[in-house]
């Protein structure tokens, strides 16, 4: 754990796996009720002088960090893949994204612009300014393990507040790995903490309830985020929440279904399926049916799994024995119910993946809403297809959903995409593209999906406070 500026270790400790054989790579520190309030203690000292530093300054130090991440990209990658089980080159692809977030933040913290409001009194200005919120309480998942540590903690020491990280209990050595960098880079003592816990319930309680804490932000669950939520609703804490996902994509007879099926089979099995923009409900218009079928049937046949460290292996393992249960059973559900399985539909257990938590890339079609598939996330290696008749249809059953995270929609047809893409209840939304994500893009979703948005310009204004002066002139 790294608080206040230096490396603790603790005798209490829990082990980190590597989910595609079950190895074991390490031991790290159980944090206990002491180190969380240390931690918190130490945040809260920083930002006396830590909010005071210029915008010049901070930025400095996210550019030297942006540096050591881009020197150590292949040594992250290769710890993620480890630890985390995606393929190395999808996990070079996320160091690369996970440090634009601090190359872009380092921008724009000398962007926090304020401004003046004329007055209806000639002997009165307003005056607006935006400063930091204080102490943010950061929470992050497992599934992207660096990139959504960057995405919270640019923003927010850009913006001059100080940070407690608490990553997944499955992927603490990424997070390990980049408050390193932090340190190397030269952020002063307390500026940023690192927690590592295995039970995250105390530390959550702590974000929620310790009164030095200002700000939550979160990623992981829907369940878990709305738990959160409530608790920090009731200290008037601000939060931001990126929650889970039921993206459909849509695909309409006036696109080439081939092109369609070749980017959705890409996005689909990104990280395994495990990412909350991953499609979770293909509906294809039934005219082009049978050619996109095809052609997503013959992509996903060809996909090896495999330990991510191996050449050519497209599809790793899931996190853990549950993920994979979870998978199963809303297979089994969908076929019971009449799905048709075109590929796959069992967990791997050949030799060679021995010990690894694998499922087999899968494609059902005649999906219906009376599947769990249709209805929860799925977070594997499944991809579920829907057929409909009219725009009309699959705009209703897109939206069908609590969820609102991603959509995707294709068509060559200008007036329909539009058509569509301002009918759906979703935050980012692909046209005829499959990744509508950058750090330069805000990134957030409507509905049960979560509160707020990463990166972009909004990134930093979820950590900023905005201030109003009232000046008499005489
Ligand atoms: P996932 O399905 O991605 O594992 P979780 O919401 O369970 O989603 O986990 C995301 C993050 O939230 C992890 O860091 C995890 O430790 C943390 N977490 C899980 N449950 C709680 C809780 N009750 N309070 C605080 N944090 C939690």
């Amino acid at each position: 754990m790294y608080i206040n500026g230096s490396w603790l270790s603790t005798d209490q400790t829990f082990d980190v796996t590597n989910p595609a054989n079950g190895e074991f790579i390490e031991k790290v520190p159980d944090a206990t009720s002491v180190h969380i309030d240390q931690a918190i203690g130490a945040a809260h000292n920083a930002f006396a002088s830590w909010r005071r530093t210029t915008a010049y300054e901070r930025s400095n130090l996210l550019y030297r960090a942006w540096q050591l991440m881009m020197e150590q990209k292949r040594a992250l990658a290769e710890l993620m893949t480890r630890e985390q089980g995606k393929p190395l080159k999808a996990a070079l692809n996320e160091v690369q994204y996970g440090a634009d977030f601090l190359l872009w933040f380092a921008e724009e913290g000398k962007r926090v612009y304020g401004r003046s409001i004329p007055s209806a009194r000639p002997d009165q200005r307003f005056w607006v300014q935006k400063q930091p919120v204080g102490v943010v309480g950061a929470i992050t998942p497992w599934n992207y393990p660096v990139s959504m540590i960057t995405r919270k903690v640019g923003p927010a020491l850009a913006a001059g507040c100080t940070v407690v990280l608490k990553p997944a209990e499955s992927t603490p050595l990424c997070a390990m790995a980049m408050f390193r960098i932090f340190e190397q880079a030269g952020f002063p003592g307390g500026v940023v903490n690192l927690i590592t816990k295995q039970d995250p319930v105390p530390v959550g309680t702590a974000f929620c309830e310790d009164p030095r804490v200002r700000k939550l932000t979160f990623t992981g669950s829907t369940a878990v985020g709305k738990l959160l939520n409530e608790r920090a609703a009731r200290n008037m804490k601000r939060v931001s929440m990126e929650l889970g996902g039921h993206a459909p994509a849509l695909v309409f007879a006036d696109a080439d279904p081939v092109h369609a099926a070749k980017g959705l089979s890409l996005v689909k099995f990104l990280n395994t399926g495990q990412a909350c923009i991953s499609p979770n409900r293909i509906l294809v218009q039934r005219e082009v049916m049978a050619p996109f079928l095809e052609e997503l049937s013959k992509r996903i046949g060809a996909m090896k799994a495999g330990n991510g460290m191996d050449e050519g292996v497209r599809i790793g393992p899931l996190i853990n024995d549950l993920a994979v249960r979870k998978v199963e059973n809303q297979v089994k559900d969908a076929v019971a119910r009449g799905a048709r399985l075109l590929n796959g539909g069992e967990r791997l257990q050949t030799p060679d993946l021995a010990g690894g938590h694998f499922y087999a890339p899968t494609l059902l079609t005649d999906v219906t809403p009376d599947m769990l598939i249709y209805r929860e996330e799925t977070f594997g290696p499944v991809a579920a297809v829907v057929p409909f008749d009219t725009e009309e249809e699959a705009l209703a059953m897109a939206n069908d959903t609590r969820y609102g995270l991603a959509a995707y929609i294709y068509s060559e047809n200008l007036s329909r995409a539009m058509r569509v893409f301002e009918g759906l209840d979703f935050g980012i939304i692909g046209i005829n593209d499959i990744n509508p994500t950058s750090a330069a893009a805000p990134f957030g979703g409507m509905k049960e999906s979560g509160l707020g948005r990463e990166g972009a310009q909004e990134g930093i204004e979820e950590y900023l406070e905005t201030k109003l002066g009232g000046i008499a002139v005489a």
